[in-house]
């Protein structure tokens, strides 16, 4: 999503800016200004942050050519483009096509902010202002930290008179107990080992990595979860289990720590980094480029679901849904209903994300509660690191020896993904 222009001073949108300036400080005369400004209202109908990336989805009822989105401020006015569907009588829009983009939320500076849908026509701005058209609640979000300083950012649709608006609030404020900048899943743990290859487990390599990667991302200032602390079987969903530990603590970022095998011969094995489906991967493929860089570990030759160097994308293919109904029926309980073909396939970076990674009621346990979260408009961005191959024997002398290295990378690519 491009940003267009960033237009620094005064609410500069409409042509009463006088109006504001001298008005400042006075929210409902600003709000009386906007409103009597406003050629007409749009609807939204999503409104969703993934990791750092608030976007918004909605439609006017008339066909437009040139619509922006505008976030405007008493100090500031920020205008993203936006990807138009026109048809005869209305125009849907949206902020962006990949889920890890959008409005980077890290980049408001404090301030009260008004969302604006802006139309050009022959030489004149027509503004419009945002309702809402969903059942999705508001949000709020803490920004990353940084030099021990965090903002506080609540979103919601408030009311002037009998207008509603989507209003953005962001202001200074700690980080409470419960909130986390990064959440890290040791894969597996306690009877399921995972991998093993001569008595090493994938579960305690996972586990140790994990605690290593925590201390590092600690020194780089950011709150670190562990979703297990110890040699233990967590539960997949429901309380405290690795689906609902992300949300419950606002995390930004989750990394699943993982070591691959496999019943053939994988030569030297390698790295490889997971993704959710319509995801921007630069991220992923900076991780195994700093991996394969800082550690004797090379890209993984595995070419199944491959989609960029070190970088791979499962989703559900039509047998695997087919699979999951044939499981519930022999099993006696209801099959799938959201499942497709663009569904991703690991759960854990699928069922973390909520709306917008295309999160379902995965009843594949039956023993297990539900992810009481696969509707939420909030959701953390996640990826699974398969680190290495146990099955190799080079890899996994690799692994044993080099935690460290690999730690580092991974280190890296967080704090320059983050920018801190
Ligand atoms: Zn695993």
């Amino acid at each position: 999503m491009k940003k267009i222009i960033v237009v620094v001073g005064i609410l500069l949108v409409f042509t009463g800016c006088k109006l504001f300036k001298e008005s400042f400080g006075k929210e409902d005369d600003i709000l009386k200004e906007v409103f009597n400004n406003v050629s007409d209202k749009a609807s939204i109908s999503r409104h969703t942050i993934y990791g750092r990336f608030l976007n918004l989805e909605g439609k006017l009822t008339k066909k437009v050519d040139n619509l922006s989105l505008v976030l405007a401020s008493l100090d500031e006015t920020l205008e993203y483009e936006l990807i138009l569907d026109k048809k005869e009588q209305e125009t849907t829009f949206k902020t962006n096509k990949l889920i890890n983009e959008g409005i980077n939320l890290e980049d408001i500076k404090e301030g009260t902010y008004i969302f604006l849908l802006k139309e050009k026509k022959d030489n004149q701005e027509l503004y419009y202002t945002l309702e809402k058209d969903n059942d999705y609640k508001d949000l709020e979000y803490y920004t990353i930290t940084k030099n021990k300083l965090n903002k506080k950012i609540t979103i919601n649709f408030s009311k002037y008179e009998d207008n509603t608006y989507l209003k953005l609030d962001c202001k200074k404020e700690s980080l409470p107990d419960t909130i986390y900048d990064v959440v890290i899943d040791a894969g597996h743990g306690g009877i399921d080992v995972g991998a093993n290859k001569n008595g090493h487990y994938e579960s305690h390599i996972n586990l140790s990595y994990s605690k290593t990667l925590k201390k590092s991302l600690e020194n780089l200032g950011l709150k670190v979860k562990l979703t297990r602390e110890d040699d233990t079987k967590i539960p997949n969903y429901g309380d405290l289990s690795r689906v609902s530990i992300p949300y419950e603590v606002h995390a930004k970022l989750l990394l699943s720590i993982h070591q691959n095998s496999a019943y053939y011969n994988v030569g030297s094995g390698g790295v490889e980094v997971y993704v959710a489906n319509n995801s921007n991967t630069k991220f992923a493929e900076n991780i195994s480029k700093n991996i394969v860089e800082l550690t004797s570990t090379d890209y993984s030759t595995n070419k199944a679901h491959k989609i960029a160097p070190g970088v791979y994308l499962r989703t559900l293919s039509q047998d695997d849904i087919l699979d999951m109904q044939h499981e519930a029926l022999k099993e006696g309980y209801e099959p799938y209903t959201l499942a497709n073909t663009s569904s991703t396939y690991y759960y854990i970076i699928r069922e973390t994300g909520g709306i917008v990674s295309g999160a379902y009621v995965d009843d594949s346990n039956k023993e297990e509660p539900w992810n009481k979260y696969y509707n939420s408009n909030y959701g953390t961005e996640s990826y699974l690191l398969e680190l290495g191959y146990l099955n190799s024997s080079t890899n996994l002398k690799i692994l044993l020896e080099e935690q460290d290295k690999y730690v580092e990378a991974i280190t890296k690519s967080v704090k320059e993904y983050l920018e801190i």
